[in-house]
């Protein structure tokens, strides 16, 4: 959670040794792991429980943001231990290519069962990055199979990210992850589309549903210069995370963009990768888009695996699935760990402990108490310019100027300041992409476990309060 953009933000020496988990533990000479920093070395986590995270220091932070929303039942929990305990004991791993699993197809069941919005398979991988990747590949060979190869090209939005994989930051425009590989490895048969992101995008005394309206035309412009028979699909994630800080779409959005692509044959690619698994108050994000509204693809990551394993899947409709039968009847695609047995074991048992728990009702619930208790405290500072989500999955943008919606300058790193701040005060919160990443407006995401106590959720909102106070001053 710390780089080294962060150490360098007017933390005292001692403090930013003990951030820096250095203290005698391990210095950046003594380490062959490369860390994506290769100044200093990140705080070393020793232990984590519940909705907790305890470092080498003795240090022990209240995890705001499930690490990168991914550890949505909290820390340790004993029963997905003991699944995958057992599950260990049994098959560790075979080569799934080859072979299924009973894990594999309780786990595909526990998500599809009843074939939910036409979905009816799942493809299982490593992580949200192959997830993508696999989407594309499968969406493009739909096509290939089904007469149809002059469709290469692919459509996503503006702040969109995908990952990291050649091909998922290929549909991605974060600016700073992108740079060094243009031109090299990057598709250039991408082009982009606005963010759905009213704060920025929509026009004064436009309503919403003509901020959707334009939203949707725009993206029909967009297939007619290119040539609609020439897209494979448009990609977008329900609630734009990472790059975006939690921005919903305007009501009708997905309708429409639904409408269009079924008018051009195009597939539609949702990515719930980090806002899927029921962190919007719904398992499956795009659920609350509407009737009619429903994926040809869809991807998961993060809280699949609840952080237990690394899990990630792609969700096939079955429309899709016809037509690779219709053709090779064979995906042309696959990893050595593909529906790791030890990896579905644990997937399996955190979709248990949510669907047991009630915990994405509680998601819901505790969603509304948070965004008012974010709007009544923070939202009512100086440089806090929007707050914006759903669920338990909240963005908060800050700006110089909120009459004005100036961003603050890069140099600042604001981002990184309250990121900094708030974990002196044991708290770790998600530093979105801010001004210093080259977008307007800096941010941090909050995503905390759905079975936080509800004192904890308190102690969320009062240190990040705390800390968003010391960053003031300091900017002030
Ligand atoms: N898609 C979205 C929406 C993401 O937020 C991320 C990661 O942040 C990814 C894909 C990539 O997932 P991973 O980092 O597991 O490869």
């Amino acid at each position: 959670m710390v780089s080294d953009t962060q150490t360098q933000t007017g933390t005292s020496p001692s403090e930013k040794k003990e951030i820096n988990g250095t203290n005698g533990q391990l210095d950046l000479e003594a380490s062959h792991v490369l860390h994506n920093s290769l100044i200093s070395i990140p705080p070393t986590v020793v232990s984590a429980e519940g909705s907790y995270v305890t470092f080498g220091t003795g240090r022990r932070v209240l995890d705001g943001c499930t690490g990168a929303a991914v550890a949505i039942i909290g820390h340790g929990n004993p029963e997905v231990l003991a699944a995958v305990q057992e599950q260990m004991s049994k098959v560790s791993y075979t080569h799934t290519v080859a072979f299924t699993t009973p894990v594999a197809e309780a786990l595909a069941n526990e998500i599809l069962q009843g074939n939910p919005h036409g979905l009816s398979r799942a493809f299982f991988v490593s992580s949200g990055s192959e997830a993508m990747d696999s989407a594309l590949k499968l969406a493009r060979q739909y096509y290939v199979e089904i007469g149809q190869p002059q469709r290469t090209r692919l459509v996503s939005r503006q702040r969109a990210y995908h990952g990291n994989t050649v091909g998922a930051l290929s549909v991605s425009s974060h600016v700073s992850r992108r740079a060094p590989f243009l031109d090299a490895l990057v598709l250039n048969n991408v082009s982009y589309v606005s963010a759905t992101y009213a704060y920025r995008g929509q026009l004064e005394g436009e309503s919403e549903e003509e901020y959707s309206a334009r939203l949707v035309q725009e993206l029909d412009e967009q297939f007619q210069s290119v040539g609609p028979e020439t897209v494979i699909a448009f990609v977008a994630e329900p609630v734009g995370g990472a790059t975006a800080g939690c921005i919903t779409a305007p009501k009708g959005y997905y309708q429409g963009v639904r409408r269009l692509c079924d008018r051009y044959g195009i597939l539609l690619i949702l990515d719930e990768v980090m806002c899927g698994s029921g962190r919007t108050g719904t398992y499956f994000a795009f659920e609350q888009e509407g009737p009619g509204v429903y994926p040809d693809l869809l991807t998961m990551g993060k809280g699949l695996g609840g952080g237990y394993a690394p899990m990630g899947a792609v969700l096939a409709h079955e429309k899709v699935i016809r037509g690779l039968q219709s053709g090779s009847s064979y995906f042309v695609h696959s990893h050595t760990y593909q529906a790791h047995a030890v990896g579905c074991a644990a997937a399996l048992a955190v979709q248990k402990v949510l669907r047991r728990d009630g915990l994405v009702a509680r998601c819901a619930a505790k969603g509304r108490w948070f965004e008012a208790a974010l709007n009544a405290t923070i939202g009512q500072r100086k440089y806090v310019g929007n707050i914006r989500g759903r669920g338990l999955f909240w963005g908060i943008e800050f700006v110089q100027n909120r009459a004005t919606k100036e961003p603050f300058p890069p140099a600042l790193r604001f981002t990184w300041k309250l990121v900094d701040e708030a974990f002196r005060r044991h708290l770790s919160i998600y530093p979105g992409a801010g001004t210093a990443d080259g977008f307007k407006g800096d941010h941090v995401i909050l995503a905390p476990p759905y079975n936080a106590s509800d004192d904890e959720f308190e102690d969320l909102v009062r240190l990040l309060n705390e800390a968003y106070d010391a960053v003031e001053t300091e900017v002030d």
